[in-house]
């Protein structure tokens, strides 16, 4: 007698482990397996869940198991996918459940059927030359097999083809469907439901450019590796042809019946980078980003699995996309923040490339200019294949950048006298100018003059920010919003003063000193509206002189040749922040921004204003470059200890009373210190310490840093963690979250 099944069934709960249950009446298609969709009845609650495991064995007797209450798929999902979220959850100490519900898109997390979009069609194959098998020839290939001659006999009186659902319906499996397909006797094709088979065009849409020696060198090496993982680092400069590398590798994934994985920043997401794909192939291209509607995403995501998209163009969450026949993952500006999640699951999508790309056996090109540290060590210690692209193709001259002291002489809005002169003569010149500051509003503060009173958010340690369009104080932590107060709450004296200069005061002065000038004002609350960048980018493309003042947005990927002249209103940010990675990333911001110029004939100039010139880090930026400072960056990490030398989890705890969150950390901190200790990990854990906004919406926030060179001992330190507060009576009114290889120490 055989044992009954017990199936074990990730749900999205945040209860780290798996639930049993017992198989329903209807069981699916392909057999009770790992991967298929299930409805089950969990607490008081349906909820959609996967099963993960099929085996005889459970921890409760067999009887107090609840039957699944629906079979949702008849094909178990990828199993490539399955245990990309297994990893994921593996190692981002998040739960299983949790992390493939993040993975799945929403349609399919609440239950919707997958084959939706695409069918297979099958018919009777013909031989080489066209004409049908002959009786001899197929009884001779079919043998023995009486179903599969059944099924052959169904399928000739067809001679349009049958798809797989009318097929099934006749009693037939899937199975004998393949098995008929490798004798040679039928074949298939997808369809996309609404549409037809796919095109007979050739693939290229827009002959390749032909290649310089570097790009060639570095097309050539990816050649070599077309068929293996490995992981490769194309750095070069912006505008050095990396995505011209790109659209050629594809190109040859392609021609292998392969597909490609493109993961780009969510800024660098625009219309343009995706014109340039669609320009050039002839394939369906599918794209995946955070704005979809579920159906699309959906649409996308079948897409993927099933073969139809050739391309896949996404941001963070793409890592998820399964794809049918992977031939490459591309990660555009590998060093860019988008590409960790800051909440809920927080993985990141590059590292996950790097283990996807293992698994599946395929290379996975990480490109930038301004490549990230542990990048940048794994390409220097060998690790990763390093190629670099250091010139600009045709006579593109890479801009200078220049340190301004701001100390010395007068600003009017936060820009300079060296920097208005520059600004002035480039536009009398007829070129465009770009005015780079990184904060939006009016001003960063508002103070009282007779006083010094500054307004503050009640609901956090932060400054209020003074907006003018519209009038507002508002907290760009909380997005609380206070009318403009008329007088100082403490002294009553009117004498208010906005303090610094955010992008709605650039523009401002700018306009009253340039009054014939053309600004364009380019920052999150001047482009809500829908359109409103595209519009922008194609007035800036008509190359009339005028002057840009925006913040990020303006400064990755887009390319505008008659920007002569960059202006960074301050670069002090990155200088004296608590943390480490600060100067890193201020760095790659002030290369990025850099980068928009000098990218024709014209040659461009980048001035950078600074209250502190002589700033070591600041000067090796300007004189030697991103290289040198990284270099420069690299050591002092390696002797403070830091990542990529050091392997760091972040544990941040939140609650309504900073008592009891500083107990809660104080206690798991203690019990890890003496898991530490009792095994002896090389692992440190350090503190509790306020977070360095330590009230945020009324909200106290607490942390813990483990750090250790091994990354097990990492992950056994925080599981150790997790389990005390799986088990602390305060964690229920508190709340927590761990961050593994954590990008952001706030
Ligand atoms: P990156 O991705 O490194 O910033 P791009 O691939 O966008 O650089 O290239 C910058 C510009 O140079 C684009 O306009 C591109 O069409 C052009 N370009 C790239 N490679 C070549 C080449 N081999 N010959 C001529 N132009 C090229
Ligand atoms: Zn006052
Ligand atoms: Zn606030």
């Amino acid at each position: 007698m055989s044992l009954p099944l017990v199936l074990h069934v990730a749900v999205p709960s945040p209860l780290r482990r798996l639930f049993d249950y017992r198989p329903s009446r209807t069981a699916p298609e392909c057999g009770w397996c790992k991967g298929i969709r299930v409805r089950v009845s969990f607490g008081n609650r349906t909820v959609v869940g996967i099963v993960m495991g099929v085996d005889s064995n459970s921890d409760l007797p067999y009887a107090d198991l609840k039957p699944v209450t629906d079979v949702l798929d008849d094909a178990p999902l990828p199993e490539d996918w399955l245990q990309l979220c297994e990893f994921t959850a593996r190692y981002y100490q998040y739960p299983l459940g949790e992390t493939l519900a993040h993975a799945l898109p929403k349609l399919l997390r609440q239950g919707r059927a997958l084959e939706a979009q695409t069918r297979e069609r099958w018919k009777v194959a013909t031989q080489k030359n066209g004409t049908p098998f002959s009786e001899e020839e197929k009884s001779e290939r079919l043998g023995r097999a009486t179903r599969q001659k059944a099924l052959l006999a169904l399928l000739e009186q067809h001679p349009l083809g049958m798809f797989s659902s009318a097929i099934m319906a006749h009693g037939f499996t899937r199975p004998q469907l393949e098995g008929l397909e490798y004798k040679g006797l039928i074949s298939h094709q997808q369809e996309w439901v609404t549409g037809g088979a796919s095109s007979s065009k050739p693939l290229l849409a827009e002959p390749a450019l032909p290649l310089n020696r570097e790009q060639g060198e570095a097309l050539s090496r990816l050649h070599q590796v077309i068929n293996e993982f490995a992981p490769v680092l194309l750095h070069g400069i912006t505008g050095s042809g990396k995505t011209e590398v790109y659209l050629q590798l594809i190109d040859a994934v392609l021609r292998r019946g392969k597909q490609a994985l493109v993961l780009v920043p969510e800024i660098g997401l625009t219309p343009q980078t995706l014109s340039r794909f669609r320009k050039r192939f002839n394939a369906p291209i599918v794209v995946m980003h955070s704005n979809m509607s579920d159906t699309e995403r959906l649409d996308g995501w079948e897409a993927a699995r099933s073969g139809r998209a050739k391309i896949v163009i996404g941001t963070r969450s793409a890592i998820f996309t399964p794809m049918q026949a992977l031939g490459t993952i591309i990660v555009d500006e590998e060093h860019d923040n988008s590409f960790k999640q800051q909440d809920t699951l927080r993985y990141n999508a590059r590292d996950l490339a790097l283990v996807r790309g293992r698994r599946e056996n395929v290379p996975v090109i990480l490109g930038s200019a301004t490549p990230s540290l542990e990048t940048l060590l794994h390409a220097r210690q060998g690790r990763y294949c390093y190629l670099r692209l250091t010139q600009r193709p045709g006579n593109a001259m890479p801009a200078k950048l220049e340190l301004v002291d701001l100390r010395i002489g007068q600003r009017r809005g936060g820009i300079g006298a060296v920097a208005l002169k520059a600004i002035k003569a480039q536009l009398e010149a007829g070129h465009q100018v770009l005015v780079f500051i990184n904060r939006r509003g009016f001003a960063p503060t508002l103070s009282c003059q007779a006083c010094g009173y500054v307004f503050e958010c009640s609901h956090c340690d932060a400054r209020l920010t003074y907006h003018r369009q519209p009038p507002m104080l508002l907290c760009h932590h909380c997005e609380h919003r206070w009318p403009i107060p008329d007088a100082c709450p403490k002294c009553q004296s009117a004498d208010l003063r906005p303090l610094g200069a955010g992008t709605e005061r650039a523009e401002e002065t700018l306009a009253e000193l340039l009054p014939d000038v053309r600004i364009l004002r380019i920052d999150r609350d001047s482009m809500r509206r829908r359109h409103a960048l595209e519009e922008a980018i194609d007035e800036i493309k008509r190359n009339e002189p005028c002057l840009l003042v925006g913040t990020q947005i303006l400064a990755k990927g887009h390319h505008f040749p008659h920007v002569t002249l960059v202006v960074v209103v301050n670069a002090d940010g990155g200088l004296y922040s608590a943390d480490f990675r600060a100067p890193e990333h201020m760095a790659q911001l002030l290369v990025q921004v850099a980068g928009r110029t000098g990218r024709s004939s014209l040659p461009g100039q980048v001035l950078i204003q600074t209250m502190h010139p002589d700033d070591p880090m600041l000067t090796t930026l300007t004189t030697e470059g991103y290289d040198a400072l990284a270099d420069q960056l690299l050591d002092e990490r390696r002797m403070a200890q830091l990542p990529p030398f050091q392997h760091m989890a972040l544990l941040r705890f939140e609650g309504a009373q900073m008592e009891q969150v500083m107990t809660l950390a104080q206690e798991v901190a203690d019990t890890a210190r003496a898991h530490i200790q009792q095994h002896q990990l090389p692992a440190l854990c350090m503190g509790p310490s306020p977070a360095p906004m330590e009230r945020r919406q009324n909200r106290y926030h607490v942390q813990l840093l483990v750090t250790s060179e091994q990354r097990s001992a990492r992950h056994d330190t925080v599981a150790c963690l997790i389990q005390a507060l799986a088990q602390h009576p305060l964690a229920r009114r508190c709340r927590w979250s761990v961050d593994i290889d954590p990008q952001l120490m706030g």
